[in-house]
């Protein structure tokens, strides 16, 4: 079952249309079968992941994308901590630097992406070029409005090389990111968590939709889709992601390898 909204490739997206605070099949946060199917979910991406490991073929990549305080670190720490950090990567992307300036802005995010065997999880990502590029005009629109294709010629790279792509958008209401920011103002452990710099994004809430609406209508593909995930409750985030995740896995359906030896011959002295 899952929880996540999979875009059709092709379709028009109208975030409208989905309610961030969906809860799905669950009563509320204390709801019994929450806490346990996080918990079993987590278990079987870690089997997963070490079959993914073992098998050393094939890799996923994971991109996280949200407005400010839309719950990507939480979502980082609920559902990728848990895993063995020998093969997952996570990679945060800040503003380009000026030497990243100075290439094309695929030039960056391609040198992380992850090597056979292996889960690399980019908070935010080359998403950023279409999204705050285009709505605080940092580049002129002859360039961003061609990135999509771009964009989509990369994942199409990957995939065809042997990595999974699966993109996730944390979709809270602009109520919800008021809630947030007041609370990491008020609370002296939360404070530092504040950046002044995030107000002049939300004053752009609308245009940033619309710019995430396009970027998720041209970019879900067959071979990298996007998934809205409603999350101004952060326990059926934290939910949809792992189940999609455990989805994805499982339909990649890695192999342990068959040894290259015949292990009843091995004696052990
Ligand atoms: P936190 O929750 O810690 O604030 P964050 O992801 O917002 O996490 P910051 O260091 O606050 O991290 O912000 C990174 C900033 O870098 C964001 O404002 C983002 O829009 C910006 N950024 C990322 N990629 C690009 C890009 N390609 N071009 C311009 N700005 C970018
Ligand atoms: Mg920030």
């Amino acid at each position: 079952m899952s929880l996540t909204h999979r875009i059709e490739p092709g379709s028009k997206v109208s975030l409208d249309d989905i309610d961030p605070g969906e809860t799905g099949p669950y009563r509320g946060k204390d709801d019994p079968r929450v806490q346990r199917q996080l918990a079993e979910d987590v278990e079987r991406l870690k089997a997963l992941q070490e079959r993914l490991y073992a098998e050393g073929k094939r890799a996923l990549l994971v991109v996280l994308q949200a407005m400010d305080a839309g719950g990507k670190d939480g979502t980082l720490r609920h559902v990728v901590g848990p895993l063995d950090s020998r093969s997952v990567h996570v990679v945060a992307f800040k503003a380009p630097s000026d030497e990243e300036r100075g290439h094309d802005f695929l030039w960056r995010v391609h040198a992380h992406a992850p090597r056979k065997g292996e889960i690399t999880v980019f908070n935010r990502s080359h998403y950023e070029d279409v999204l705050v590029a285009r709505v605080m005009k940092l580049v002129p629109k002859e360039l961003w409005r061609r990135r999509y294709e771009h964009i989509n010629a990369f994942e199409r790279l990957l995939a065809d090389e042997g990595t999974r792509v699966i993109k996730f958008f944390l979709h809270i209401s602009k109520g919800e990111q008021k809630r947030r920011l007041e609370e990491r103002l008020a609370d002296p452990e939360k404070r530092w968590k504040f950046d002044p710099g995030d107000l002049p994004v939300r004053a752009k809430w609308a245009e940033f939709r619309k710019a995430y609406e396009r970027a998720l209508s041209e970019c879900s593909t067959e071979w990298a889709p996007w998934h809205v995930v409603p999350a101004d409750n952060k326990w059926y985030r934290n939910l949809a992601v792992a189940r999609a995740l455990v989805e994805t896995l499982e339909d990649m359906d890695p192999k342990f390898p068959k040894p290259a030896f015949d292990p009843r011959s091995v004696v052990i002295p």
